[in-house]
């Protein structure tokens, strides 16, 4: 047994924990009856991999094959984003989505669906997925596909590993010249700006916003956009940068040694911080070339970054709702919060496209997300924002979430009942797929 909790070290639980590192050593796992859930690297914040009865997937990372013409990579689940950009980064190829952090399995992007700055251009990781093989509880292995065992592969894809363990797949990276981007930088004054600013900005590939969610009046909402393509050799002006142009900068990494005490965290210094941030971007459109990791990656140079916020823990409250309610919504649901005082200096704005995944988060409209450190009032400002979220037609996001409850989930995912009896038909038998969450939202029983 041992202590084990997700990104947001909220909850914290005694599990019985092991890996495996071959289908064979899985299979066994597999046959003790009981629930049982995979854990890929612990970044989503809540429960979603956490059960009396874990399976960690890190060891379970091998390459198994690559081809160079069509930049199709099979690999296995336990295969971390930052060990393929490590990889083909130098030879010229990049993911196709990325969430943003590098340090999620491939299991875990498939199974939360993940989404990146290109969702509105590109669609989520699981629309990149070519085929994929999943163990089931009985211990038979599934080939699916969008097209061979298509059901299947569509409650596995955003299915928060409830239907099994995803054990390898196959997907295409992107070709680039170069390991840069050249971003544009936007500061927009309040919240009706960033979203004229996203509008405008769906020729971009990659898009986001920080948002400021403790000012309040005419300046709520005040935001800096970051654009961004990846940088061709042409667009490259620095002439180490030309000399090695898929060569990125590696960075100083920092790290948090313990758990802040929760005082270090308060409004005055989350106010201050913010401040400081939002007047440190001039006023304007700036361009630059920075290296892929300080522009999709900023929070990876800080590990351990979670224990900023101490023992209690912390969650991220991330929403979507549908883009005919954007502005309306997006403006009431903002004035909640800043009024609350209870927002954090990480909030991220975001434009979705369209989505077809049968059981995933995203939906063609606005996403927002933001660190909340845990505590009761914040609990209670949850109850309201989920109200408005599902009266608004939106929903919250699986991998972020650690307290929502079974009617939000049921009212606010379509598929929601599909999906319920697709996972408890897959269950049949003594070893059952569920997590503390899937129990939490009644997925499973
Ligand atoms: C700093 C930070 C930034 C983030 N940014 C984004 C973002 O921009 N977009 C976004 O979409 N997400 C984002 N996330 C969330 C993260 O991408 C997801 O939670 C992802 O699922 C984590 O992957 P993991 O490998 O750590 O899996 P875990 O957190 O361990 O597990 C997540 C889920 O995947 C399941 N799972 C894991 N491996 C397997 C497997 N082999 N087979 C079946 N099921 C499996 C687990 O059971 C669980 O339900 C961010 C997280 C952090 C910490």
């Amino acid at each position: 047994m041992r202590r084990i909790s997700d990104w947001g070290n909220f909850p914290v639980i005694e599990a019985d924990v092991s890996g495996f590192e071959s289908t064979e050593q899985l299979r066994k796992k597999l046959e003790i009856p009981g629930e049982v859930i995979a854990y890929g690297n612990g970044r989503s914040y809540g429960d979603s991999s956490l059960q009396e009865r874990i399976l960690l997937t890190r060891r379970f990372n091998k390459f198994l094959s690559f081809d160079d013409k069509t930049g199709e990579l099979c690999c296995q689940a336990g295969v971390l984003l930052a060990e393929i950009l490590a990889v083909f980064v130098p030879r010229g190829w990049f993911l196709p989505v990325t969430p943003g952090t590098k340090f999620v399995t491939i299991g875990g992007a498939i199974a939360a669906d993940v989404h990146g700055k290109n969702h509105h251009v590109d669609g989520s990781f699981g629309q990149h997925i070519l085929s994929m093989d999943v163990m089931r509880n009985d211990g038979t292995v599934v080939t699916c596909s969008p097209t061979e065992n298509a059901d299947f592969f569509n409650i596995t894809v955003g299915g928060m590993g409830l239907s099994g363990i995803i054990l390898n797949a196959t997907f295409k990276l992107k070709p680039i010249e170069t390991a840069y981007i050249r971003k544009e930088t936007v500061r927009t004054n309040n919240l009706n700006e960033i979203m004229d600013c996203f509008e405008a900005s769906d020729n971009w590939t990659y898009s986001m916003a920080w948002i400021d969610c403790l000012t309040k009046g005419d300046a709520m909402g005040r935001s800096i956009m970051m654009r961004g393509e990846h940088a061709s050799t042409d667009d490259l002006l620095n002439q180490a940068h030309k000399e090695t142009p898929l060569k990125a900068k590696k960075g100083i990494a920092l790290g948090v040694p313990f758990n802040f005490p929760n005082f270090v965290l308060n409004p005055l210094s989350m106010k201050a911080f913010n401040f400081a941030y939002y007047n440190k971007c001039p006023a304007g459109i700036h361009q630059a070339i920075v290296d892929y990791n300080s522009f999709f990656y900023p929070l990876d140079a800080i590990s351990d970054w979670n224990r900023i916020y101490g023992k209690r823990g912390f969650t991220q409250y991330q929403f979507v709702i549908p883009k005919e309610a954007g502005r309306e919504g997006m403006n009431k649901i903002l004035k909640k919060i800043t009024d609350s005082g209870l927002g954090s200096f990480l909030a991220v704005l975001k434009k979705f496209g369209k989505q077809q995944g049968f059981i995933s988060f995203p939906m063609a409209g606005y996403t927002l997300a933001l660190d909340f450190p845990i505590t009761l009032k914040a609990m209670e400002l949850f109850k309201e924002l989920d109200a408005m979220v599902a009266d608004y037609g939106g929903r919250l996001y699986l991998a972020k979430d650690s307290r929502m409850n079974a009617e939000m989930f049921g009212r606010t995912y379509p598929n929601a009942d599909e999906f319920r009896q697709a996972i408890a038909m897959l269950n049949e038998g003594e070893t059952k797929f569920a997590s503390l969450q899937s129990r939490r939202i009644g997925i499973t029983a």
